[in-house]
């Protein structure tokens, strides 16, 4: 049986950039978001609480170079717990391993350029730190920060990732994402024309989005210049906005028979089919980073599937054996006219 990946990983993405294995480091590098302060909105949107995103290594309270460090220790750690309990020492590749300085946390390009290259620069000069991943939002990314990435890309590999999560004008002004879709196609398109590689994130099954709709989408999707994609199913986090939203609906559809709630929450095994319906439509190409996520469990309302992210990869892979099926299966270049 072939165990080939039936989609394009984010190794065989990195393998053209690097000889070598290399590993993200989440940084909190003390950022905050111009949909919380109020330059674009306030409050945030209305699923976010960073809290459930943020590794327990990474805390504002350290310099980034500090974050970077811990990191780097504990994915050391991690990799020699992994040889003992085979028996063996490190293994080449492992010892070979660099690192990716991941600005995560927040919006990681909001700040006077003079700071965040600052930021950036100190990420570069730690040891064994060989490039950035700098997530951020679609609205927060000015041609004079992205002509200066596009030069230190030529040295140093930056990807730039955004958080787009729905192509849906409807979805994104509910969710008070504070952007449109149209202004996600363009910054991506301004970071693509300029050579920089480009991720973006979806965010699958928000309220409103039918199972139809959310699949469809990446038809919509693969008109977007990205190399990588990653993808998460819906959660609702406790003590935000759609928490209490989630929680009136559900509420009010206990005691009114007549009315339903738009919150689909997809089952571990709903979710995995749909992520393959989603799959076979997507461009071959496209590296699919992720196709969940797990928060931890005391922010997580619902779903509560109890399953680690590679538990899902394995009901993803065996869904895709089930139907002889793969990325791109059914793409079709000229889907959208
Ligand atoms: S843009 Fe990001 S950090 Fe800001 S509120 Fe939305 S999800 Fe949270």
């Amino acid at each position: 049986m072939n165990q080939q990946p039936r989609y394009t990983t984010l190794s065989t993405f990195m393998e053209r950039f690097f000889p070598y294995k290399v590993q993200k480091i989440s940084i909190n590098a003390g950022f905050t978001c111009p949909n919380r302060d109020g330059l674009v909105g306030s409050g945030g949107c209305t699923y976010c609480n960073n809290q459930s995103f943020n590794p327990d290594y990474c805390t504002t309270e350290e310099s980034v170079r500090a974050q970077l460090e811990r990191g780097k220790k504990f994915f050391r750690r991690a990799q020699e717990k992994r040889a003992h309990q085979r028996g063996k020492e490190l293994s080449e590749n492992d010892r070979r391993m660099k690192y990716l300085a991941y600005f995560q946390a927040y919006t990681n390009t909001y700040g006077e350029q003079e700071h965040l290259v600052r930021l950036y620069q100190e990420a570069l000069a730690v040891p064994d730190v060989v490039g950035l991943v700098i997530g951020t939002r679609p609205d927060c990314m000015p041609n004079e920060l992205l002509d200066y990435l596009a030069q230190l890309h030529r040295e140093k590999f930056v990807l730039v990732e955004y958080g787009v999560e729905s192509t849906s004008d409807a979805t994104l002004e509910r969710i008070n994402r504070g952007h449109s879709y149209q202004c996600a196609i363009e910054t991506i398109q301004r970071t693509a024309q300029r050579g920089l590689p480009v991720g973006a994130h979806f965010i699958l099954g928000l309220p409103g989005e039918t199972r139809e709709f959310t699949v469809n989408q990446a038809e919509i999707i693969n008109q977007l210049p990205i190399d990588t994609l990653k993808l998460h199913q819906l959660q609702i986090i406790r003590g935000t906005a759609m928490a209490r939203e989630f929680i009136r609906q559900r509420e009010r559809a206990a005691q009114d028979v007549t009315y339903t709630s738009d919150y689909s929450l997809y089952s571990a095994a709903e979710y995995a089919s749909l992520v393959v319906d989603f799959l076979e439509k997507l461009r071959p190409d496209i590296v699919v980073e992720r196709f969940a996520s797990s928060s931890p469990q005391a922010l997580l309302l619902a779903p509560d599937w109890g399953l680690k992210n590679y538990e899902f990869v394995a009901l993803v892979d065996k869904e895709l054996r089930r139907r002889d099926s793969w990325q791109g299966k059914y793409y079709s270049p000229c889907t959208l006219t």
